[in-house]
């Protein structure tokens, strides 16, 4: 595997789980706050990238490359308000997207087929966190000041339930 490309799979481990201590901490302030559904919703989240995080480290082991295994930053903890948490998420879902096709630049560079391959399905994967993000921001917008429709849509985040990645190694 070339040098860059093997570096950049490894250093998105790191991301990856970066980005589950990040929703961790989303979970953490919506639980602070008696928001159970957004809690619940971040929770999930972070058990998704945790996920994400293991398909790169396995993607790995399966070529027979090294993997390293770096320390993991503390998140952000102070947020201005419920829609300041909403809108780092969806920035950094946005940077996680650009790290996503700095890879594939490089692989697409070395023509690692089997690394675009493997890629494709993160491709795809960021364009459905892109949404969601954007879509909880303009729920919050829609229904966040008023105390009912909160109400209202914290149950709806806490209906969502874990399921496993579609992409299997
Ligand atoms: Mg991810």
């Amino acid at each position: 595997m070339d040098k860059k490309v093997h570096e950049l799979l490894n250093n998105q481990i790191n991301k990856e789980f970066y980005s589950a201590y990040l929703y961790l901490e989303f979970s953490n302030y919506f639980k602070a706050k008696g928001l159970d559904g957004f809690a619940n919703w971040y929770m999930i989240q972070a058990q998704e990238e945790r996920d994400h995080a293991l398909l790169f480290y396995q993607y790995l082991q399966n070529n027979n490359m090294p993997v390293t295994l770096g320390a993991i930053d503390s998140p952000d903890r102070e947020f201005a308000d419920n829609m300041a948490v909403l809108q780092a998420g969806l920035a950094h879902e946005e940077y996680v997207t650009s790290l996503i096709h700095d890879i594939y630049a490089a692989a697409y560079e070395v023509k690692d087929f089997r690394a675009m391959q493997f890629l494709d399905w993160f491709v795809k994967e960021q364009g459905e966190e892109e949404t969601n993000a954007n879509d909880l921001i303009t729920k919050l917008e829609l229904f966040g000041s008023d105390p009912k429709s909160l109400y209202m849509l914290n149950q709806e985040l806490g209906t969502r339930v874990y399921t496993a990645p579609s992409l299997v190694l």
